[in-house]
């Protein structure tokens, strides 16, 4: 529902996003919402872990809560008020909104909130509500406490008193709460965000685009992307610090061609860029500039040897991260994949799309599968980041990982060493789907853990076979990559 036509709106996300991103908060107030990307795979990724994540939680502390079931803001508001006079013991999706002047001017601005959940406390010799906020991550964020100072305020102006408040972050085996941290009133800081947020809201343009990690869950992306190509903007080099881009416009080189232009020598007098870095961020540039691959290293030699490609798919079980699926295939293509299973030794399986598997009791034994197969035929087992490297050094058992582990190759380190595409990342997906490797329709981790899931319960081979097909473009995918370097490299 709209705010009160003479007042501006600020919600609680305003407060978040106006500390890290001022451009944001006007873009969702103002830009077109046709050009948001609302079906992103990371944002639509994110905002789904993110409400199993709070209905889980929630589930697992037992929490006596009651749903609202809202049909509009205004009603949510009043349905909010009313279960609170009514001193039920917690709301989840509360409503909460109070209209107040917030800087110099006579404006009124509606504020709103809805925190993940309000629990009735006894507090300064009363009952009170206090918010909790539920968060995936483990470690609190900045706006967290910003967010939660907002509800803390908009709850004063209900019951009176200004409630202290928790943190939830990530979660145990069982479910509950990893960290429960204490969240107390801070009126300067609300301040700070919510004037943020207002001269966001009220400035006259967007604000300039800065392109960041955060980037990746935000509806903007791609609106911001263009922009930033449209403006050569150096935010457009990969793995580069905002220093160190800060550091090349102040020197003079504040459009890509500046640096395309540039011998790498000349940028070392940039603070942050050193000899390494110097070379491929030239390359980026002139990649993003010419709008074509550029070599300037040389590939590893032992990568011509052929080897395997492998990639993993992992939960958490025990309190480890270890894989329920792992994947591997040759030069060629050809894939094994071993899938953690309900049963006692491995078994074969084939799915109705033909794809071959292995199933396995448990994540060790995958590992053991894994590690017979590939001795079958030497040469490195090559990954993309050092993720999978790390898993297997985390979770393989001692014979599986002294097979294997001398064997890893980061097949990611070697191509970001000799080559720059004209790409925002250098992501496997991103990569390959730019040299022409065609992957299967919502390539997306998360969709596949839903399968893998819906499989276990439901025992539908459909379900599975689109779990696999993820799995096996990912080694597919980093083959058809090799393919491209082994054919592309200039010193071959
Ligand atoms: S994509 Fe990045 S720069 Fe653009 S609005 Fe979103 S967070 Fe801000």
């Amino acid at each position: 529902m709209p705010a009160d036509p003479g007042s501006l709106l600020i919600t609680a996300q305003d407060v978040r996003h106006a500390l890290v991103c001022a451009r944001r908060v006007w873009l969702d107030a103002h830009g077109d919402p046709a050009l948001r990307d609302e079906a992103a795979p990371e944002t639509a990724r994110a905002f789904a872990l993110g409400v199993q994540h709070e209905a889980s939680v929630l589930a697992a502390v037992g929490a006596a809560v009651e749903y609202l079931p809202v049909e509009s803001w205004a009603h949510g508001v009043a349905l909010t008020r009313r279960l609170m006079a009514r001193g039920v013991p917690g709301i989840a999706g509360a409503c909460l909104e109070h209209r107040a002047p917030l800087d110099l001017t006579d404006r009124l601005f509606t504020v709103r909130g809805r925190p993940d959940r309000l629990v009735r406390i006894a507090y300064a010799g009363t009952q009170v509500y206090a918010p909790v906020e539920i968060k995936r991550r483990r470690d609190p964020e900045a706006p967290d406490w910003a967010q939660l100072d907002l509800y803390a305020w908009l709850l004063s102006q209900v019951q009176g008193i200004t409630p202290p408040g928790e943190l939830w972050l990530g979660a145990t085996d069982l479910g509950a709460p990893a960290r429960r941290e204490p969240h107390e009133y801070d009126e300067d800081r609300l301040m700070d965000a919510l004037l943020r947020a207002v001269a966001a809201l009220g400035a006259p343009e967007a604000p300039p685009v800065r392109l960041e990690a955060h980037c990746k869950t935000c509806p903007w992306q791609t609106t911001c992307r263009a922009a930033a190509e449209r403006e050569e903007s150096l935010d457009l080099l990969y793995n580069v610090t905002r220093a160190a881009r800060d550091g090349l416009a102040a020197a003079g080189l504040a459009r890509l061609a500046d640096i395309a232009a540039c011998a790498p020598e000349d940028l070392l007098a940039v603070r942050g860029i050193g000899p390494a870095t110097a070379p491929r961020l030239r390359a980026n540039a002139q990649a993003l500039v010419e709008r074509r691959p550029v070599w300037y290293g040389a590939l590893p030699g032992d990568l011509r040897r052929g080897g395997w490609m492998f990639d993993l798919e992992t939960y958490q079980a025990r309190g480890k991260t270890v894989p329920w699926c792992m994947g591997w295939c040759d030069t060629a293509g050809a894939t094994q994949i071993a899938l953690v299973a309900p049963v006692q030794l491995p078994e074969p399986l084939t799915l109705p799309d033909g794809q071959r598997l292995t199933l396995v009791p448990d994540s060790d034994t995958a590992w053991e599968v894994l590690a017979e197969a590939v001795a079958a035929q030497a040469g490195p087992i090559c990954h993309w980041t050092g993720y999978d490297a790390a898993i297997l050094r985390g979770s393989a058992p001692a014979a599986a990982l002294a097979g294997l582990e001398p064997r890893m190759f980061d097949l990611h380190a070697a191509f970001k060493g000799a080559v720059s595409l004209p790409l925002p990342s250098t992501s496997i997906k991103v990569v390959s789907a730019y040299l022409g490797f065609v992957w299967p329709e919502n390539p997306d981790w998360f969709a596949a853990y839903l399968d893998y899931q819906f499989w276990l319960e439901s025992g539908d081979e459909v379900a599975l076979a689109r779990a696999c097909a993820y799995q096996r473009a990912d080694v597919q995918s980093m083959a058809w990559v090799w393919r491209w370097l082994m054919a592309n490299d200039p010193a071959r």
